[in-house]
């Protein structure tokens, strides 16, 4: 093979290996536990990317919290002597609030039944039916239909869709929904759905913008609350996104969540206390109330660890469930969803990756400078990653992409390999064959001479020695001319190759003269073979270049290792002698001793 096919043969076989490993990728991709570990993974390198991200980000400062923190929870049961937070004292902090001119109060908490305290939950249904922009949540479950009866919901808490039918969010189907009170559902339409749900690990990193439950669809608590911020009726569906006008667009993933992006660590919005906000309304502190609230848009929630609405997200490992609200709100007025990039971009990524780090391992003999352009392309491509995810909330792959290079690296590596040991073999080949004949050369012989004797030395293995001399072989130079004389001894040659078996090792010595070891063999086989030897030259009639045929005959010396042999070369000597004394007994004949 010319050294350009060869190059040609290495580049077909390095782009196989990269498509290879596309398909192995793809193909894996079809077992859940290997597909949930690379989702981890991808999920870890997105959560890492979004802590880097997050904290160059502004929160919108019109959100803010009024938090029932741990201070709060002492402040009322010291007071009022009971938790939760009752009816009426609720009636109370929402009609003061109000009094600041809030934007919208927006409650992460459902009333679901009616207490023993009828006037206040008189005064609560009231206070909520004639403040327009307060907002109250309800969630979808599956508890046992015995233990509650699904709810009809009212045509009024539907979400007006138009467009595409919502891609069902058929990884969970529900079956009940834990509802307001009945008066208060009479009162108002403003109740909105406060679902989260976890991936895998059990980090939460994105929203259900909308429900559907009995076929119809509802709004998630954020989702409706930012149609009235945004003055907005309804919502389109299109091509996989919920499009609020054309500034507002939430993208959806396959199960019709959008993925969060973060704004901050563990306390990303402004809190107030929600007993500074009670104390303020029993004192009738207007001022705080403004300073606070006053065209704000305000979500209230619990956040003291002890009451049990913290969460996971990326960029905190405990968070209070209404930061999830915010979030998703904040993402929603400033238009700022993450788009994952569908699989055909991350493949197509993989694929210029491997490309790049397997031409380079190729080209590249160094092994320390091919593992420094590997480590330095991963982390160049996760910088990009990030800066994609920071500048254009572009989540692309980190896992796919680190995949196929890695495995293309060790391929691309294995393919070198066996090329040079390929090459090695080639090499070694020709340094130990004779060019004329293709029997080994001097040297090997007398490598394998060594190798023999030192074998008969420890493991008393035998091994016998034949060496052939061409008669009158000057003459026949002479006669028919070198090119002739050649042609010969490639006959001769071949004959003691074809005549001998695999173990034995037939070799050039020098000249016209030709040696074969035979291992494992005493001396009676080794004449049996000589003899065999002379007798097929005898017969043989070889071709000239002129295709003129002729008789040859040779002269053979055979010797047998005993243990009087100390060195390689007493044992040829005495092989020589005999080959001497053959000759010198007319030719033609084989001598084994001396
Ligand atoms: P003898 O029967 O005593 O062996 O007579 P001989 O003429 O063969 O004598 P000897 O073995 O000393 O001569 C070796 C000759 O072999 C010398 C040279 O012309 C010839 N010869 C050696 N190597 C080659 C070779 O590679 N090609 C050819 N054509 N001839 C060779
Ligand atoms: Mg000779
Ligand atoms: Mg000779």
């Amino acid at each position: 093979m010319s050294e350009k096919t060869k190059k040609k043969v290495l580049y077909i076989v390095y782009t196989l290996i990269v498509v290879l490993v596309m398909a192995l990728l793809s193909w894996l991709g079809h077992f859940e536990a290997i597909r949930d570990f690379l989702t981890r993974v991808e999920s870890a390198s997105f959560d890492n990317r979004q802590k880097v991200v997050a904290k160059y980000k502004k929160p919108n400062k019109d959100i803010k919290v009024i938090a029932l923190d741990d201070e709060s929870y002492e402040y009322i049961m010291d007071r009022y002597g009971s938790w939760p937070v009752s009816r009426g004292l609720w009636a109370d902090v929402l009609n003061g609030v109000e009094k600041a001119k809030p934007n919208k109060i927006i409650m992460d908490l459902i009333f679901a039944k009616p207490t023993n305290d009828t006037l206040g939950d008189t005064r609560l249904v009231e206070t909520i039916k004639n403040n327009k922009n307060i907002y109250i949540s309800a969630n979808f479950d599956n508890t046992s239909q015995e233990v509650r009866t699904p709810k009809k919901l009212d045509n009024k808490f539907k979400l007006n869709v138009i467009g595409e039918k919502l891609k069902s969010n058929d990884y969970i189907t529900y079956s009940n929904v834990r509802f307001v009170m009945d008066e208060l559902a009479k009162s108002t339409s403003k109740v909105g759905i406060i679902n989260v749900s976890r991936d895998e690990d059990g980090v939460i990193r994105n929203a259900t913008p909308i429900f559907e439950y009995q076929d119809k669809n509802y709004p998630n608590l954020t989702l409706l609350a930012a149609l009235d911020i945004l003055g907005k009726k309804q919502v389109m569906i299109m091509d996989n996104k919920i499009i609020i006008d054309e500034n507002h667009i939430i993208p959806l993933d396959s199960t019709s969540r959008t993925i969060l992006n973060w704004y901050g660590g563990e306390q990303t919005y402004e809190y107030v206390s929600f007993w500074r906000v009670v104390k303020a309304i029993k004192e009738n502190n207007q001022k705080f109330l403004d300073d606070n609230f006053n065209n704000k848009i305000i979500y209230i929630g619990t956040t003291a660890t002890s009451l049990s609405d913290i969460k996971t997200v990326p960029t905190a490992s405990l968070i209070a469930g209404v930061e999830l609200h915010c979030t998703f709100l904040n993402n929603i007025l400033d238009n700022n969803f993450i788009k994952k990039l569908p699989l055909k971009v991350d493949f197509l990524i993989a694929i210029i990756l491997s490309l790049m780090v397997g031409f380079y391992v190729l080209r590249e003999d160094s092994i320390f400078k091919t593992f420094l352009f590997l480590f330095l392309t991963m982390g160049v491509y996760a910088l990009i990653a990030t800066f994609l995810m920071a500048c254009f909330n572009y989540w692309v792959s980190l896992i796919i992409p680190f995949s196929a290079i890695i495995m293309t690296f060790i391929l691309i590596y294995c393919e070198k390999y066996l090329l040079k040991v390929k090459d090695y073999e080639k090499t070694y080949k020709l340094a130990v064959t004779d060019g004329l004949t293709q029997l080994y050369n001097h040297r090997y012989f007398q490598e394998q001479m060594i190798v023999q004797l030192n074998n008969y030395k420890r493991y008393q293995t035998p091994f016998s020695l034949i060496m052939i001399d061409i008669d009158f072989f000057k003459k026949f130079n002479d006669t028919y001319g070198h090119q002739s004389g050649d042609a010969v001894l490639k006959q001769v040659a071949n004959i003691l190759k074809k005549n001998s078996r695999t173990s034995d090792i037939a070799c050039r010595y020098g000249g016209e003269e030709m040696t074969v070891i035979l291992t494992n063999t005493s001396n009676e086989p080794a004449v049996f073979m000589a003899n065999k030897l002379c007798q097929i030259v005898r017969e043989t009639k070889f071709v000239l270049v002129n295709n003129e045929k002729v008789n040859v005959t040779i002269s053979v010396g055979v010797a047998t290792i005993n243990d009087k042999v100390e060195k390689p070369q007493e044992l040829i000597e005495y092989c020589d002698k005999c080959l001497y004394k053959a000759k010198e007994n007319g030719r033609n004949q084989v001598v084994s001793t001396v």
